[in-house]
């Protein structure tokens, strides 16, 4: 029979269960290296500034989407 420490005693393992699974996805985020942000550049186009990995490039010109890139030519 389930009795009220049976309860206790699974919630509690669910709750230990539960902060281990977090401890171990935090510890997995801080383990990984930190992202490299890199330089920001300005959309040509339309001014907005962006992170180089995101940004479209067109010669020295970098672009925020593809159709600011082909406005601007
Ligand atoms: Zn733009």
């Amino acid at each position: 029979m389930l009795g009220i420490r049976t309860l206790i005693y699974l919630i509690g393992i669910g709750l230990v269960v539960w902060i281990l699974l977090r401890l171990s996805r935090k510890a997995d985020v801080e383990t990984r290296p930190p992202q490299k942000v890199g330089e920001m550049v300005r959309c040509a186009r339309c001014g907005t500034y962006l992170p180089t990995n995101e940004a479209l490039r067109s010669g020295d010109k970098y672009y925020c989407c593809s159709a600011h890139r082909d406005e601007d030519h």
